[in-house]
């Protein structure tokens, strides 16, 4: 079962139609879906452009009728996501703003009994913690201009167990403090990390809080990032194939044991990992 959204464009008789359809039909707080958008004759269209929650999307299309592109809800999104679609053919360019209906993420809260502030980095450590979201963060803009470097299902960083699950939010008197931005899978140290898929190492570094890090730039705004290792096997620039192994379980940074944290974004909205494997993975989930 599929959801329809039928737009007539105005004004214009002549003005194409537009069907956007979403894979889930609900998508979930906090993850990553697929966007369909079906638009019809009269006035073809040549090229289609567009943003979900501040982010572009990168249509693919093999007839100019369907276009396909990943799209993320932010885990913050309240109830829907804002869609900008630009339609270019040979008529002036039409542009579509509507709303896709979310879902609520099902992610546990904790409820802290101590204040949250007690551990707070000191103001040398903030700078640094600053500079390095920025580091970061112009990994993400980058993806938004680099090919899709992928063609098969992306793989799991680890084999074995999720010792922590995205999204879990932590509360202190009623308030979300913080939320677990990743996917934690066991491993001791040394053990190997890998590539979740196709890409180009974006950034290897040693961060305040994540430890040493290797960023890959999947293209079409996809990046993954792989947290607390205490090896590094690739540096930037480096061209890495799906499942090859990139570094080795740490606890680098600031953790309390070994584990690796896997993250997953979409330009610079971090997604559960899990929606990417439902979605992109060997075994997407065929009801959906
Ligand atoms: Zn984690």
């Amino acid at each position: 079962m599929r959801g329809f959204l039928w737009l007539a464009l105005l004004p214009g008789a002549l003005a194409a139609q537009v069907a956007i359809e979403t894979v889930p039909v609900r998508p979930l707080q906090g993850s990553l879906f697929r966007m369909r958008v079906t638009a019809t004759a009269p006035a073809p269209v040549f090229e289609l452009d567009g943003s979900v929650a501040g982010q572009r999307l990168h249509f693919r299309t093999d007839d100019r009728v369907i276009w396909e592109s990943l799209a993320a809800v932010p885990v913050e999104t309240t109830d829907s996501l804002d869609v900008t679609l630009v339609l270019r053919g040979n008529a002036p360019p039409d542009t579509v703003h509507t709303r896709i209906a979310i879902g609520a993420g099902d992610y546990p809260h904790e409820t802290l009994r101590v204040a949250p502030s007690m551990a707070k980095p000191d103001s040398a450590a903030q700078r640094r913690i600053a500079q390095e979201l920025a580091r970061a963060r112009a990994v993400s803009h980058a993806s938004h201009d680099t090919p899709r470097q992928w063609t098969g299902p992306f793989l799991r960083p680890r084999p074995g167990r999720i010792t922590s699950p995205f999204g879990t939010a932590r509360e202190y008197n009623g308030e979300v403090t913080s939320r677990h931005m990743g996917t934690d899978f066991a491993g001791a140290i040394g053990a190997p990390v890998y590539a979740t898929n196709a890409g180009r190492v974006a950034l290897v570094a040693r961060f305040y809080l994540s430890g040493n890090v290797v960023y890959l730039d999947h293209g079409d705004g996809l990046v993954s990032a792989y947290f607390h290792l205490s090896r590094t096997l690739v540096k930037a620039g480096d061209v890495v194939k799906p499942g090859q192994r990139i570094g080795n379980v740490g606890a680098t940074g600031r953790v309390t044991g070994p584990h690796l944290h896997w993250v997953m974004r979409y330009g610079t909205v971090t997604v559960d990992p899990m929606s990417v494997l439902g979605l992109l993975g060997e075994m997407p989930d065929s009801t959906k």
